[in-house]
């Protein structure tokens, strides 16, 4: 029953057919069993996971009925869970407890979901590859040569090795997206303020959301509607009642405009890379969809915008971390020196980057000159894609440009920072975005073939048409079908 849908797992513990305990207990072993290889979890939560499990047991028997009733899920080690570690992979919060959970879990909690355990990220969520984490090593299912993406390389790994069934990350800048089609899984970024920020750590404020990692659109949708909402504690979150997804999933896409972005035009890509989108674009025609051309111009300025907006908002997010309420503690002669001494001896090297960076572009002499500027390029991306939406319902374009990479391949962090090009411009003008699983290439050097993700965008705040489409994308094609591991696959990468 584990490598079944959280759909599936529902059904079956609301109606008395499986135990929740049971399956808790099974997820618990699979953990046991492979997470040595995969690296996956920071943290398990074994008595937490058991004592919600019997809770639901005891609902199921009381005749209670619960949406996620029994599903066993992964939750990024950003958010706060109470009573257990919470580390963003750092070493400055290595042994914080969190005194209190965060609002997107807790109510995926009260919904009869089995917290598994905590899940590995870039440290601060900062990266692409799951690689900037002080805490453990995590590799792609699809070949343990391979990086996970990142940075919820953890929550997306956990689910494409079968150890969880769905799983929480967040996005500020692809960190859901870009891992999900490096390990062939839906993740998905809802728009900007649907989804409450209350417990999850802040990295980039303006820009992080929390979103689900699943193996179907359909389970994809439905923790997105048990989530999204107003929260009291988290005034970002908007006074919109969320239209349900679950109820808006379609079979076709007649009637369906789907913009191909000029900028982002697939001759920059590999041949065998490129040979995979051109066939999801005509698949989703096959679907009835007229796919149109549209323009985003200031799309390539994403990159660089980005690289000054999030710095400036970790710099200062960071700022809390000193040694005096969280976490470690070096004590220096006088308080200067222990903020000093704990802020070096806990902080990796791509969180210090991003503090200067950040620290710089916000100092009072070159504020206008990037800071500022770099709102004012925000708002022009954001201007793009309103004015490309005016002529589709959703844009298409990759994920990402390449398969999963090597460990250490991007050790310039330029490099790193471009594997976002596709997901940031979304992620700065606040859109729901995700990528779905749609093809396989067998990079050059590699043995073992490696997944590729469509992403789809929409409107702000159109995640029902936009899970709608990717749920007609997905059912049609047959790359959901491989959602879990082939044992050839997970054979191969043990050796
Ligand atoms: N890779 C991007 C970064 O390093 C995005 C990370 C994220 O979305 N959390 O900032």
């Amino acid at each position: 029953m584990l490598n079944s849908t959280a759909i599936g797992i529902a059904l079956a513990v609301n109606s008395g057919e499986l135990s929740a305990t049971d399956l808790a207990n099974e997820a618990l072993a699979r953990i046991a069993e492979r997470d040595g290889e995969i690296g996956a979890f920071l943290a398990v939560t074994r008595d937490l996971a058991r004592r919600h499990a019997e809770r639901v047991d005891d609902a199921v028997r009381r005749g209670k009925s619960l949406p996620l009733a029994g599903v066993p899920l992964a939750i990024k080690d950003n958010m706060c869970v109470t009573g257990t570690p919470t580390t963003c992979a750092s070493k400055i919060l290595d042994g914080w407890i969190a005194p209190y959970t965060s609002t997107a879990v807790q109510r995926l909690l009260d919904a009869g979901a089995i917290p598994l355990g905590k899940t590995n990220l870039d440290e601060f969520a900062m990266g692409s590859s799951c690689e900037n984490s002080a805490l453990g090593k995590t590799v792609n299912p699809w070949d343990r040569a391979r990086v996970p993406g990142g940075s919820s390389g953890g929550s997306v790994a956990a689910v494409a090795a079968g150890e969880a069934t769905i799983a929480l990350g967040s996005d500020t800048g692809g960190s859901i997206r870009e891992p999900a089609a490096f390990c062939n899984v839906v993740g998905f970024k809802p728009t900007y303020g649907r989804v409450s920020r209350y417990g999850l750590i802040a990295f980039a404020s303006s820009l992080d959301q929390i979103g689900p990692i699943a193996k179907t659109v359909a389970d994809a949708a439905l923790v997105y509607d048990l989530m999204a909402g107003r929260d009291p504690m988290d005034a970002t979150t908007v006074d919109l009642l969320p239209e349900p997804t679950l109820t808006g999933l379609r079979e076709d896409l007649r009637g369906v405009r789907i913009g191909i972005v000029k900028e982002f035009g697939l001759e920059k890509l590999e041949p065998s890379v490129r040979a995979v989108y051109e066939r999801a674009y005509e698949d989703l025609q096959k679907l009835g969809a007229e796919l149109v051309e549209v323009a985003l111009p200031t799309a390539d300025y994403g990159v660089a915008t980005y690289y000054l907006i999030a710095p400036a908002e970790c710099s200062s997010n960071l700022a809390r971390f000193d040694g005096m309420r969280y976490g470690l503690r070096v004590e220096g002669a006088d308080v200067g020196s222990t903020y000093e001494q704990t802020r070096a001896a806990g902080f990796g090297d791509e969180v210090k980057r991003r503090i200067l960076i950040g620290t710089y572009a916000l100092s009072s002499g070159y504020y206008d000159a990037y800071y500022v500027r770099a709102q004012k390029a925000r708002t022009l991306i954001a201007a793009d894609f309103k004015k490309a939406f005016a002529a589709c319902d959703a844009i298409a374009c990759p994920a990402a440009a390449s398969p999963a990479f090597e460990f250490n391949a991007k050790a310039d962090p330029v490099s790193m920072y471009l594997m976002d090009y596709y997901t940031i411009p979304m992620s700065l003008a606040g859109l729901p975005s995700l990528s779905v699983p749609c093809g396989y290439v067998t990079p050059e050097g590699g043995t073992l073939p490696m997944p590729l993700g469509l992403e789809l965008s929409g409107p702000l705040f159109a995640e029902r048409s936009l899970l709608g489409i990717a749920h007609a994308y997905e059912r049609a094609t047959l790359h959901a079908q491989a959602r879990t591991i082939p044992e050839i696959v997970a054979t191969a990468g043990a050796k």
